[in-house]
């Protein structure tokens, strides 16, 4: 009864003049199956050309928030500014701001604070966790999930759990054409699932979307959105074509 969730995060691709011919082919697929939701992670420049051109059914994400209200913060973007434009999600915690490309980093703490505030401001969240392969290779990968999302348990009230969707992606998995198997992905996700259960609560973990992401696509989506604790995805690299549509089709 969970609604599927599929998001697309266009990361930073794309020029106006190719997202405005991807938002055409989308706008010209066919309907979104009744139990999927679809949501497009835009770069923030392009918000404002996917919220008037993108079809209705498709809601609008940012990939990032600042941890900041409004005020003497240059250069950030904040989440009452991302509500008043009329995008309704953030993508916060993604294993590549938590990486930093270079500058530093975003942790644990960190993220729950931004996804905290962004609730408080009337947007909905994918909160992104997900183990290296290292970690995995370790056996550590529940671990490395629960210390990502402990923080955001410790800061959450039971109501905000309403409005926040746990996206899986096990960053060995992200851009690498390595998807987990249908499997695997079950197995933490599961897992995940079970540790919102004892550390918030039962209703909440029964609730909560968790989205597979990684290498997800056209051929191997069906497999994995077919497994009962696999509740949508989120899609990088395929979201950048009609495979996306693919990919929401393969909603069971
Ligand atoms: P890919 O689908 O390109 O592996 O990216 C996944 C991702 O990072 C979505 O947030």
């Amino acid at each position: 009864t969970r609604p599927y969730l599929l998001g697309g995060n266009w990361k930073a691709n794309g020029t106006l003049a190719t997202l405005r011919a991807l938002i055409a082919e989308f706008n010209a697929a066919g309907p979104i199956p009744a139990n999927a939701e679809v949501v497009i992670g835009a770069p923030f420049i392009h918000i404002p050309e996917c919220l008037s051109s993108l079809r209705s059914d498709i809601e609008i994400a940012a990939q990032n928030c600042s941890l900041t209200g409004p005020g003497a913060y240059t250069g950030e973007i904040c989440a009452s500014q991302l509500k008043d434009m009329g995008v309704t999600w953030v993508i916060l915690g993604h294993s590549e701001r938590r990486e930093g490309f270079g500058m530093a980093g975003e942790d644990s703490d960190l993220v729950a604070r931004k996804t905290k505030i962004a609730l408080a401001e009337g947007l909905k969240v994918m909160f992104c966790i997900g183990e290296k392969k290292e970690e995995r290779e370790a056996g550590t990968t529940m671990d490395v999930c629960a210390s990502q999302m402990k923080p955001l348990a410790d800061i959450l009230s039971k109501e905000d759990w309403a409005n926040v969707s746990i996206a899986y992606e096990p960053v060995w998995a992200i851009g690498t054409g390595l998807t987990a198997t249908p499997e695997m992905a079950q197995d933490t996700h599961a897992s995940i699932r079970q540790w919102v259960s004892d550390n918030v609560g039962a209703d909440v973990a029964s609730a909560v979307r968790i989205q597979y992401g990684g290498s997800m696509n056209g051929a191997n989506a069906a497999g994995l959105l077919a497994m009962p604790d696999i509740d949508g995805g989120l899609i990088g690299g395929s979201s950048l074509k009609m495979d996306f549509f693919s990919c929401i089709n393969s909603v069971p």
